[in-house]
């Protein structure tokens, strides 16, 4: 066929980026990789459509929804497909920062993880970067890196072609370790739940998979070693922890509490029951508001508890399974 002379450039932002083709039994897909918008699949007539000027209101949302959803393909996510079908949802998806503080945590926090150790630096492409925290453009990722800067969390070095070291300074840990604490940079999941026998198989066959799988590491507590509600060990394992899941099957009260006192604290919580339990607990703690996923087994609990996790908590991300062999 001949060359198609928007062949090389990125449908959603126009820059230079790498465009393949794919076979389709129906029409031609194009596969792109894009810096800014990163890997994504899309359907030569819908490409057109974006050209002609459609969904230019939302671009910088598709944006970053393709490029977040692109992020997870290193970790087993699967290619984003961009496409009339997808679009509504991409777009619901993102809701952009509201200040420079929020964006500020968020990209501090992202610079951390770009770190192998703390005397490490990270590198940011102000051009290309900017999907990844949540921003319309660069002038807010730039406004973002000036607040970071003012409030002294990093030192950066000049910035040459858009591309700027950062080394993260006392007062940035510091902050970190706040977040850290406040549970809002914690990929630790706090799971309560009774840890008999039976149960014991349900941990590690659902629970912990279903976690983990979802970008969260699971923190178990056995409360039935435990007379007293709530102990210290137990305030400190859910101060630290992003996410609660609280299983009510068997009614022990402990989990009832703990769950309660995540909420207080701000921390997402997820209420799981095996499905016979489920009219007793709610009765019991008055649990009925929240929504609880009922489960019959430890493989249907394992597949809904991941995509609730997936679906409902930010920063969660699809993981490789752990290899246990
Ligand atoms: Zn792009």
């Amino acid at each position: 066929m001949a060359d198609n002379p928007y062949a090389t450039y990125c449908s959603l932002c126009n820059q230079p980026a790498k465009v393949g083709q794919v076979e389709d039994s129906r029409e031609i897909v194009f596969y792109t990789e894009c810096q800014r918008c990163g890997s994504y699949l899309i359907e030569q007539s819908f490409k057109q459509r974006l050209l002609d000027g459609e969904y230019t209101t939302d671009r910088a949302k598709i944006i970053v929804a393709v490029r977040i959803a692109s992020e997870g393909i290193k970790r087993g996510g699967d290619v984003p497909i961009v496409s009339p079908k997808t679009v509504p949802d991409l777009i619901a998806s993102v809701s952009f920062r509201r200040n420079p503080l929020d964006a500020g945590e968020a990209i501090l926090m992202w610079a951390r993880d770009q770190m192998k150790s703390f005397s490490d630096h990270a590198l940011i492409t102000i051009p290309h970067d900017y999907p990844l925290f949540y921003l319309r453009n660069e002038a807010e990722l730039r406004d973002a890196i000036d607040y970071i800067l003012d409030t002294e969390k990093w030192s950066a070095g000049n910035v040459h072609d858009g591309k700027m070291f950062v080394r993260i300074t006392p007062q940035g840990w510091h902050k970190l370790e706040e977040l850290q604490r406040a549970g809002k940079s914690s990929r630790q999941a706090f799971v309560a739940m009774r840890f008999n026998d039976e149960m014991k198989q349900v941990y590690y066959s659902a629970f912990e998979p279903a976690i983990y799988e979802a970008g969260y590491d699971p923190y178990r507590v056995d409360t039935a070693k435990n007379n007293n509600p709530i102990d210290d060990e137990i305030i400190v394992g859910l101060k630290a922890s992003g996410l609660v899941i609280a299983d009510l099957t068997e009614l022990r009260h402990p989990v009832f509490f703990e769950a309660g006192f995540g909420l207080g604290l701000g921390i997402p919580v997820i209420w799981t029951v095996r499905e016979d339990w489920f009219d007793e607990a709610a009765k019991q703690f008055d649990t009925r508001q929240y929504p609880h996923i009922k489960w019959k087994d430890a493989a249907d609990l394992k597949e809904q508890l991941n995509l609730r996790i997936l679906a409902t908590v930010p920063g969660s991300y699809r993981r490789d399974p752990i290899n246990k062999s």
